[in-house]
C-alpha cells in the first residue's frame, strides 16, 4: 500500500504541473508568505478535471472518485513537501496545517455519479463524490464555519503546549461542535486541549456563489447530520455551477414549412401562427389578439438581468376559458409557475425545519418563475397590501425580506435583496367585479372603482387586454381610466405621440421591425416543446 501511495504522490505533481495547478498552488503560497501572518491551517483549491488524471494514471483518478477524503491527503503531502522544499511559506510548521479541497470539473456522466434524494437507500456512508442538480429553492443566512484551529496542551511543562501539534480541520459532513469543542485531550500527558483562537480559519465561501431561483449543477459529498433526535441528510458541496438553459436548437420542419410559404406577406405568418395557437384548449380563430400577446410574453422570457419583461393583464367575463388558455401556456416553458392561492407569490421567511431555528429565506412561486411566467390567477382576489407589493415588484424588479434579529437567534435585524425576473399574467373578473361595482354605488363617474384593483397596478403591467369577447361588457370606469391616461395633455406618452408625423413612419424600416416579429416568433416556436402538428392542422389559406 506504501508503495501505491507514494506512486500516486508522484503522479499527483506530474498531474499539477501539467494542468496548471502547481503554478496556482505556488501563487496562492505567495500570498500567504506575503501576508506574514500565522494560520491554524493553510487552505488550497485544487481543481480535478476527472478524465484527464484517470487518462493519466487509473488508480489516482479512481482513488480521487471514490476516496476523495483519502486522495486530498495525497495531495496534502505533495504540497507540504513543495513548500518545504521551495520554501514557499515561512510560517508553516506542519504537514497537518495543509488543508486541501479537490475540486472536480465534472463526474462521468454514469447514473451511479447521480445523488438522488427520494432514492433508497440514501448512500451517505461511502463519502464519495456525487453530482445532483436542481434549483435553489430556499436559503439560511449564511453561517461561518472553522476550517482549522489550533489546539495546545495546557501543561505548561508538556512539549505540545507550544508548536502545531493538534490541528483540527474540518471535513466533510462534520458539524461544527466535530471541529472545535473543549473535551480534547493531550495524546502524550492526559491534560486538557486549549484551542489557540487567534489562529482559528473561518470559511463560507460557496453560500456566496449561490442566488436563490437559479438552477445549479453541485458536486459534493453526501452526510447525514445528526440534530437532536432528527437526521438531515445533505450534501457538503465541493463545486459549484449555474446552469444555463438551453433551449432546442432547431426549428422543426412544419414551422419552416409555414414560414415559406407565407414569406411573400409580412403579416401572415404571425396572423397564423396566433391564429392556431392552442387549438387544443380554444377553437382556432377565437382570442387571436390574447393569443398574440401570449406568444409575445412568451418569448420575452430569460434568465437575462435587466432583462425585457411583458406582464399581461386581461379583463375578462370568461374566465373560465382564460384561466384554462393561461394554464395550457405556461405548460409550454420549463419554468412556467401557476401560483397556487394558498402560498406566497414573493419570498418569505420561516425557520429552519431541521431544528437549527434559524431563518429560512423560501423562494416562493415568483422566483421559482425565474426566467418564465409566474401566473397569478384572479388580481380582485388578493387583498390590498399584496396587490400593493406587486407593484413594488413589478416596478422594480426586486423584493426585500426582512429578518428580524431577535426572532431567529442572531444579534442584528438584517434583510436580503432578491431579484424577481419574471413575467407576471394575471386576469380580472369584470363580472364579479361590476358586481361589487354596484353593490358600493359610491364612485364618481368616470373614476376607478380603486378598491378593486388600484390604478396604478393597472399601469405597471406592460399589457392590458380588454373587451376581446362579445359577452365582455364594458367597465366604464376602467375604459374612462386608460383613455384618459392616453389623451392626457401633460402626459410623456401623450407629447410624444404628438411629435410623430408620417415622414417618421415612412422612414422607419419595416423590414427590421418585421424581422423582429418573425424572430420573435421563431423564438418562440423553438422555446415550444410541443409544436408537433399544429401548423399542419391549420389553413394556410386564411386572409391575412
Ligand atoms: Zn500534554
Amino acid at each position: 500500500m506504501h508503495h501505491e501511495i507514494q506512486k500516486m504522490r508522484e503522479v499527483a505533481l506530474v498531474y499539477l504541473d501539467r494542468s496548471g495547478g502547481l503554478q496556482k498552488f505556488v501563487h496562492d503560497c505567495r500570498k500567504y508568505n506575503d501576508s506574514k501572518q500565522s494560520y491554524a491551517v493553510y487552505r488550497f483549491i485544487i481543481s480535478i478535471n476527472p478524465s484527464d488524471i484517470a487518462e493519466l494514471d487509473a488508480t489516482l483518478g479512481n482513488y480521487i472518485l471514490h476516496n476523495p477524503i483519502q486522495a486530498a491527503q495525497i495531495f496534502q503531502s505533495v504540497c507540504f513537501i513543495a513548500i518545504k522544499t521551495l520554501s514557499l511559506i515561512e510560517q508553516l510548521q506542519t504537514e497537518a496545517q495543509i488543508s486541501i479541497l479537490l475540486k472536480p470539473t465534472h463526474l462521468p456522466s454514469l447514473p451511479s455519479y447521480v445523488m438522488s434524494f427520494s432514492a433508497f437507500p440514501f448512500d451517505y456512508t461511502s463519502q464519495r463524490f456525487y453530482m445532483s442538480e436542481g434549483i435553489a429553492i430556499a436559503m439560511g443566512t449564511v453561517t461561518k464555519y472553522t476550517q482549522g484551529a489550533r489546539f495546545l496542551c495546557t501543561e505548561e511543562t508538556c512539549p505540545f503546549s507550544e508548536g502545531f501539534r493538534y490541528i483540527r480541520v474540518h471535513l466533510p459532513g462534520a458539524t461544527e461542535s466535530a471541529t472545535v469543542r473543549n473535551d480534547f485531550v493531550c495524546s502524550m500527558c492526559s491534560s486538557a486541549l486549549q484551542e489557540d483562537v487567534k489562529f482559528r480559519v473561518l470559511g463560507d465561501e460557496l453560500a456566496n456563489k449561490m442566488k436563490i431561483g437559479n438552477h445549479y449543477k453541485i458536486i459534493g459529498i453526501p452526510a447525514c447530520v445528526q440534530n437532536g433526535l432528527q437526521a438531515t441528510a445533505c450534501i457538503e458541496v465541493n463545486s459549484v455551477q449555474l446552469c444555463k438553459p438551453i433551449g432546442p436548437s432547431f426549428v422543426s420542419d412544419n414551422f419552416k414549412h409555414l414560414l415559406s410559404l407565407t414569406s411573400g406577406s409580412c403579416w401572415r405568418f404571425t396572423a397564423i401562427l396566433a391564429n392556431i395557437f392552442a387549438s387544443e384548449v380554444v377553437p382556432p380563430g377565437t382570442y387571436n389578439t390574447l393569443k398574440l400577446a401570449i406568444l409575445l410574453s412568451l418569448v420575452q422570457t430569460c434568465e437575462k438581468e435587466n432583462a425585457d419583461y411583458l406582464d399581461l393583464l386581461i379583463m375578462t367575463s370568461d374566465t373560465l376559458v382564460i384561466d384554462r388558455l393561461l394554464n395550457y401556456s405556461i405548460c409550454l416553458l420549463p419554468r412556467g409557475i401557476r401560483h397556487p392561492p394558498s402560498s406566497e407569490i414573493f419570498p418569505s421567511v420561516s425557520k429552519d425545519k431541521h431544528g437549527s431555528g434559524s431563518a429560512t429565506i423560501q423562494a416562493c412561486s415568483a422566483v421559482l418563475a425565474q426566467g418564465g411566467i409566474c401566473y397569478i390567477g384572479d388580481l380582485s382576489s388578493y387583498k390590498k397590501d399584496k396587490l400593493e407589493l406587486l407593484q413594488s415588484v413589478i416596478e422594480s424588479r426586486t423584493t426585500t425580506v426582512f429578518i428580524p434579529g431577535k426572532k431567529y437567534g442572531e444579534e442584528a435585524d438584517h434583510q436580503v435583496t432578491i431579484s424577481v425576473q419574471t413575467n407576471f399574467w394575471s386576469f380580472v373578473d369584470v363580472d364579479s367585479a361590476s358586481k361589487k361595482h354596484i353593490q358600493r354605488n359610491n364612485f364618481l363617474i368616470g373614476q376607478m372603482d380603486t378598491s378593486l384593483i388600484p390604478s396604478n397596478l393597472l399601469d405597471v403591467f406592460g399589457l392590458l387586454i380588454y373587451n376581446e369577447f362579445p359577452s365582455c361588457q364594458l367597465s366604464s370606469p376602467l375604459v374612462h381610466h386608460i383613455l384618459k391616461k392616453a389623451i392626457k395633455p401633460e402626459a410623456m406618452l401623450y407629447k410624444v405621440s404628438q411629435q410623430f408625423r408620417m415622414q417618421d413612419y415612412e422612414e422607419a424600416s419595416p423590414h427590421s421591425v418585421y424581422h423582429q416579429i418573425l424572430y420573435f416568433h421563431l423564438t418562440s416556436v423553438m422555446k415550444t416543446p410541443c409544436n408537433r402538428e399544429i401548423v399542419t392542422s391549420c389553413s394556410v389559406t386564411m386572409n391575412c
